[in-house]
């Protein structure tokens, strides 16, 4: 019976020798064992009572049976539904409740943490730990390795993602199976993946960019994985040779352009680096190419929508730019206000339409119909323009857009002009409560490695080259930006630190 997914991802490589993921301790697992192992699990899910269509919860640690549990949702038509590692019992417990999952699956090490979590979501516990023991493994040990794929369709759901929650509370995505597979058909061609390739996989598989663009387009592409449990640098120097192609959020970049080794005698043999998930800075782009002769593939994508847009394999990849709509999906700029399409050039809205639209978010009705477009359009949420090439650029996000005295002021100008002055490596600029203009600018600073910036100079060149409604107010050096998993800066954090600069005393 027929299950799309499943059958041109995983079925279709049924008895396969090929390698599917080379492992850290230097082992091979092949496709044909992996989709052994995923049967095995399928049954386990069945006979733990999981039925199509419902929930499995996974806080697992990156391992590859934590990955055939993915396949083997997708076999049994359950579910999948992947939690950041890092989030605690309680963060946990709103995920668990809100989503309805009939099984959470966690490293023994929190069983007994989760245990309440579980019961109180009424959903039952398994564990799965990095090593690949556990109670799944222990039940599944014994499971036949076949298993009758269970039969769904293109706008079945297939998967149930939380966003990475830096704009706010995390919301649930549902994915289709459409959603998912339109996606890494148009990325296995406009990458120009083979079965030839290797990808160096050190992302988290519970986001969407370690799991479905990285993983389903090495599914899809019939390639092969080097996949690293994180980053790790030594490890990713040390499996670089074997590599051909390597997926990472911008932090990857610079980490490895802080390393000596790093050089274009480790990288000459490489084919591809993509990026994506946060901005990359034009600076790691240019000293990248410098260093390796490398031009990294700036894409932009997101939980509710899989990848968006990309800059060219073959063409000019342009710094700055996140490059074209990909095939199949429509982009247009919006005016935040009247929803009208702007000219080319004009800052709006990011709105897109196409197969790998998401179904709308789990239990958030009405902000399903605000964002969601009856059209079919989804309003990212995301601010950008339009070249005159028609490369796509990102210019924040419509919630950091600061209003002050009634004008609008887009962040990353500022924040483009602080990362050029001497001595910063980079910045973040937020809006900030102000009793006379509602809200005024706030810019933080990181120093590059052993220097003082200096802020009075800083001041000065942003009064000289800004409007006078944009001159940061103040300017605070922080020893690093807050971060999540993802690379991506938190500028709730900094607005709720930093909330009460200006409160009349
Ligand atoms: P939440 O929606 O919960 O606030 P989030 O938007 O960070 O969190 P994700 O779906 O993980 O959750 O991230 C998608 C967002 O990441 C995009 O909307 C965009 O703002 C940002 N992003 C992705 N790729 C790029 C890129 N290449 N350049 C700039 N921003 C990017
Ligand atoms: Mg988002």
């Amino acid at each position: 019976m027929a299950n799309p997914l499943y059958d041109t991802l995983f079925g279709r490589h049924a008895g396969r020798t090929a390698p599917f993921l080379y492992l850290p301790d230097g082992s091979t697992l092949s496709y044909d064992a992996f989709l052994r192992l995923t049967a095995q699990y399928a049954h386990s899910f069945r006979d733990a009572g999981l039925a199509p269509g419902d929930r499995l919860a996974a806080q697992v640690e990156k391992s590859p049976q934590a990955l055939a549990v993915y396949a083997a949702c997708v076999q049994a038509g359950i579910v999948f539904l992947p939690l950041n590692t890092g989030y605690t019992a309680d963060e946990l417990e709103y995920f668990v409740t809100d989503s309805g999952a009939r099984l959470l699956l966690c490293d023994g090490a929190k069983a007994d943490a989760l245990a309440p979590v579980a019961k109180s979501a009424g959903a039952s516990l398994m564990t799965l730990n990095a090593d690949g023991s556990g109670s799944l493994p222990d039940a599944a040990k014994d499971q036949p390795e076949t298993f009758e794929t269970t039969a769904r369709g293109g706008d079945d759901l297939a998967a149930f993602l939380y966003t990475s929650g830096t704009t706010g509370r995390s919301k649930g995505a549902m994915l289709t199976q459409t959603n998912l597979l339109s996606n890494a058909e148009t990325l296995v061609d406009y990458w120009a993946f083979t079965e030839n390739d290797v990808l160096l996989h050190a992302l988290p598989i519970f986001h969407t960019h370690g799991l479905f663009v990285a993983t389903n387009v090495i599914l899809l592409a019939g390639a092969a994985m080097i996949f690293l449990p994180k980053f790790d640098q030594d490890k990713v120097i040390e499996t670089l040779p074997r590599a051909t192609t390597m997926m990472g959020v911008p932090t990857f970049y610079t980490r490895l352009l802080d390393d000596p080794r790093f050089d274009r005698a480790l990288t000459g043999h490489m084919r591809l680096f993509i990026s994506g998930s946060a901005p990359l800075l034009a600076e790691t782009h240019v000293a990248f190419e410098e260093r390796t002769g490398h031009r990294i593939l700036e894409r932009y994508g997101m939980t509710e929508t899989n990848m968006n847009t990309s800059n060219p394999y073959e063409g000019e990849r342009r710094a700055g730019t996140v490059g074209f709509p990909l095939p199949g999906v429509e982009l247009k700029i919006t005016d935040p206000d009247t929803g009208k399409t702007l000219p080319q050039g004009e800052i709006g809205l990011i709105e897109v339409r196409g197969p790998n639209v998401f179904k709308g978010y789990w239990n958030m009705p009405e902000k399903t119909a605000e964002e969601l477009r009856s059209d079919g359009f989804f309003i990212t949420g995301d601010l950008g323009q339009i070249d005159d090439q028609g490369y796509v650029q990102i210019v924040g996000r419509n919630k950091d857009l600061i209003i002050s005295g009634g004008y609008n002021i887009y962040p990353k100008e500022i924040e483009l002009l602080l990362d050029e002055q001497p001595g910063v490596l980079e910045s973040a600029v937020v809006g900030v409560p102000h009793p006379d203009f509602g809200e005024t600018v706030v810019g933080f600073l990181v120093a590059q490695k052993g220097e003082t910036p200096d802020l009075e100079a800083i001041a000065e060149a942003a009064g000289t080259s800004l409007a006078r409604f944009k001159h940061p107010r103040k300017l605070i050096v922080l020893d690093e930006l807050p971060r999540n998993t993802m690379g991506k800066v938190q500028k709730n954090i900094l607005r709720a630190e930093y909330g009460d600069l200006f409160k009349p005393a």
